[in-house]
């Protein structure tokens, strides 16, 4: 645990792969066409099918088709989807007994940095 060199475990394997998702969404278009909306969620949905924790992937899953589909990605803006992720994110957080996180700070965590100047 803790070695670079060895294979990850569950928490390292969530750490890299958020550190993924958030800086995906943090790169995504503004204004994203039609097709990249389309595949952004055919991307969630194998995501989900692959991920290499049968039990996590299983749950996220059925985390984004919960709720009538208020879960649903969405991915129309930068804006929109990285706010998604961060309530995604959220949701496993609770699941697991970790804090939520303030999601008005998405960009400043996984863009901007935060305005301190400590990312720069
Ligand atoms: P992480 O949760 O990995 O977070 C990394 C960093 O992201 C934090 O330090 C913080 O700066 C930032 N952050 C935290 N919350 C948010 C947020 N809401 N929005 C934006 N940024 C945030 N583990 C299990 O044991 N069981 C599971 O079922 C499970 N399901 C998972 C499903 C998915 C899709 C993924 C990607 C991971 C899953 N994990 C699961 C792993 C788990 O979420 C954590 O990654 C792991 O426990 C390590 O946690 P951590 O406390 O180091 O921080």
């Amino acid at each position: 645990d803790g070695d670079d060199d060895c294979p990850p475990d569950v928490e390292a394997l969530g750490r890299a792969s958020w550190t993924l998702l958030h800086s995906i969404t943090a790169a995504y278009p503004t204004r994203p066409s039609p097709s990249l909306q389309a595949e952004t969620r055919a991307f969630l949905g194998a995501f989900a099918r692959l991920y290499p924790c049968w039990s996590c992937g299983d749950d996220f899953g059925r985390w984004m088709r919960a709720e009538g589909g208020a879960n649903a990605p969405r991915v129309a803006s930068r804006d929109e989807f990285g706010r998604w992720m961060c309530e995604a994110h959220n949701a496993v957080n609770g699941k697991l007994g970790k804090e939520r996180f303030d999601c008005e700070r998405w960009e400043e965590r996984w863009r901007t940095g935060w305005g301190d100047g400590r990312c720069d």
